[in-house]
């Protein structure tokens, strides 16, 4: 982690706050269903980050188990979704880049389930195209 300055982020509300202490491993976006869902959103902008970089270090999110082993973590009080943990990779936090202090620092290079794609949204220009689950996430 050169130099690298921990990036911090939470909720709407400010309630739920964590800090990450290296870089992402990879930041994408998801057009599936539950990401959806979720955020009441077209999509969700995730970052994946190794568990040990991640801590949370103010209030303590409501989760829900959106699919077997998965975890959505989010502000009880505001309801912002910020972190989705546990599923395939339980060595890794997925953070929504929206909930991120300074989002501006992760730009997506993947978008994954594209399959999903609402119909009034065109691939963005440079990012790799996965019509199903990132592999890496
Ligand atoms: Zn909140
Ligand atoms: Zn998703």
């Amino acid at each position: 982690m050169n130099g690298f300055l921990p990036a911090h982020g939470g909720c709407l509300c400010g309630a739920v706050r964590y800090r990450i202490s290296a870089p992402p491993l990879l930041a994408d976006i998801c057009h599936c269903v539950q990401c959806r869902k979720q955020s009441g959103a077209p999509y969700l902008p995730w970052i994946a980050v190794a568990a040990p970089d991640f801590a949370w270090i103010k209030g303590k999110p409501a989760r829900f188990e959106s699919s077997p082993g998965n975890y959505r973590h989010f502000c009880a009080d505001c309801g912002s979704p910020v972190v989705m943990t546990g599923g395939l990779e339980p060595d890794k936090y997925g953070v929504t880049i929206g909930s991120l202090d300074e989002p501006d620092r992760f730009p997506p290079t993947v978008e994954a389930f594209t399959v999903r794609r609402l119909a009034w949204l065109h691939p963005m220009p440079g990012l790799a195209q996965h019509e199903c689950g990132n592999p890496e996430f």
